[in-house]
């Protein structure tokens, strides 16, 4: 019997109405002859609200204590949509991830699922049921409920796929796919039918809306990720390894386009140009749980001294510059400066692999619409440019434009 576990976004269960839609979905896949696990966020914005919410009782909400509370919301989720699914005649259990047997590390607020013991699900389901998971939350090896960080409720989707060995994890959400960039900036953009884990964990990590872990899992564990509409029945995009036959010269092409506009750069100038300098400041960084995306080092004229810049997101800048202004005597450095106001676009493709000319196209089409590049980065299959926040959606059109992605059809 196929086995399928199904995700359903916030906006897919928004209401009443919307909830009761998804139990008849899941409902037509069970009648089909399918063992159907269904994973859930919570209602629309709730986690927004429940977040505002903390923030009216404290400036800086006690991690352990935001997340047992976030957790909530899922759980309103998961009961109303198995009270829909039994209110239609079937037999559906929600259980919280702590039921469900999800374990994390305890990092609050961007826990990593450590293991899932399985048992509970397995019987559930032996049981004939269909089961309602509560997304984006585990429980400590202290018992303590933790979350995954936002829009984690795909990586609990995509993680009981892999131990339950499913046929396929279903990810529903508000858009129909994977486009070769975000449709509401480019209109001309094209659905893609189907989409490597590398190219799309480029595509998730700079800017489409899904959680990057969820595609590393995905590749990981060789789950076969379907992102479709939970409103149509369009076919969605298939994100899965990409079939050696298709690395033919064909494949040669830029596969979409991503941006991200809650950049922040930081430089910190004037720093002693010696070993342990870089590692005196990342370290830091790293274990107050900044991640730090594009790096970049000058050499100093005089070798002596050098200024290095990086990037975080916006949210993250705040901590990144306290954990800077406390190292900045330690390391010599002059000043410390930043930059909130930035973006990055990328080109993605596994076609750009040893095939010159892709940087230098980008360049081009960046410096003829008048478009400065701060920074740049690349790795295999991407190229970004950090470039102004102002200019993102015009770079993001104009590279779909020079890179013929325009579907004019
Ligand atoms: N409800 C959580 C959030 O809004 C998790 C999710 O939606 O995946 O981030
Ligand atoms: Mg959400």
């Amino acid at each position: 019997m196929a086995l399928y576990v199904h995700k359903y976004g916030g906006s897919s269960v928004a209401d009443a109405g919307k909830i009761v839609n998804v139990a008849r979905r899941i409902a037509d896949v069970y009648d089909a002859g399918s063992q159907v696990v269904t994973v859930v966020s919570a209602m629309g914005d709730t986690t927004d609200e429940l977040i505002d919410l903390a923030r009216t009782v404290s400036d800086e909400p006690d991690p352990r204590e935001l997340d047992l509370l976030l957790s909530t919301g899922e759980l309103v989720s998961i009961t109303l949509l198995s009270m829909a699914l039994r209110n239609l005649g079937y037999d559906a259990i929600s259980l919280s991830g702590p039921q469900a047997g999800i374990r994390t590390d305890n990092a609050y607020g961007r826990a990593r699922i450590s293991q899932v013991d399985p048992e509970r699900l397995r019987h559930e389901l032996a049981n004939g049921r269909l089961v309602i998971v509560a997304g984006f939350q585990g429980l400590t090896p202290d018992e303590d409920i933790t979350t995954l960080g936002r829009g984690g409720s795909d990586t609990t989707a995509v993680a009981l796929a892999a131990v339950l060995n499913a046929d396929r994890c279903d990810i529903y959400t508000d858009v129909e796919g994977i486009y070769t960039a975000d449709p509401r900036v480019v209109p001309q953009a094209a659905k893609l039918s189907e989409v490597g884990y590398g190219e799309m964990l480029e595509l998730a990590a700079a800017g489409a809306k899904m959680h990057p872990r969820s595609i590393e899992l995905g590749a990981v564990y060789n789950v076969p990720i379907y992102v479709a509409s939970s409103f149509s029945d369009a076919a969605g995009t298939l994100i899965h390894q990409s079939p050696d036959d298709e690395q033919m010269e064909d494949r040669i092409k830029v596969t979409g386009i991503a941006y991200q506009t809650n950049v922040a750069k930081v430089t910190v100038c004037g720093v002693a140009d010696k070993p342990g300098v870089a590692a005196a400041l990342f370290e830091p960084l790293a274990s107050s749980g900044v991640s730090v995306d594009t790096i970049v080092q000058n050499t100093s004229a005089d070798r002596t001294t050098t200024d290095i810049s990086f990037t975080v997101t916006t949210d993250d800048l705040p901590r990144a510059l306290r954990e800077m202004s406390s190292l900045q005597d330690a390391v010599g450095a002059q000043q410390v400066i930043n930059d909130p106001t930035l973006a990055s676009v990328s080109i993605v493709g596994s076609g750009m692999q040893n095939t010159p000319g892709y940087a230098s196209r980008m360049f081009r089409i960046l410096a003829d619409g008048g478009i400065n590049i701060d920074m740049i980065t690349t790795s295999e299959i991407r190229i970004s440019c950090i470039i102004s926040q102002e200019q993102a959606q015009e770079a993001v059109r104009l590279l779909h434009r020079g890179f013929e992605l325009d579907d004019d059809g």
